[in-house]
């Protein structure tokens, strides 16, 4: 079973709405707000890191779903 996490803004101020954590999120987590991302469906994040990893401007970071 994959494992579960949960993605945060760290640093929404610093998101340019380029989308590109939402075309390689497996599921349906992430929407563009008008200025910066916004987490829609967290409860469907399944903590892959895809968005993280990909994100140019280290707005994203992945946490266990247990933790703060
Ligand atoms: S960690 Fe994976 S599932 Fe969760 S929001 Fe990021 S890309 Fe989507
Ligand atoms: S990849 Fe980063 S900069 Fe691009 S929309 Fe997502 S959070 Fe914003």
């Amino acid at each position: 079973m994959a494992k579960k996490g949960r993605v945060k803004l760290v640093k929404p101020d610093w998101c340019k709405t380029c989308g590109i954590c939402i075309e390689v999120c497996p599921v349906e987590v992430l929407e563009l707000g008008q200025d910066r991302i916004k987490i829609v469906y967290p409860e469907n994040c399944v903590g892959c890191e895809n968005c993280e990893l990909s994100c140019p401007d280290f707005v994203l970071k992945v946490v266990d779903e247990n933790e703060e």
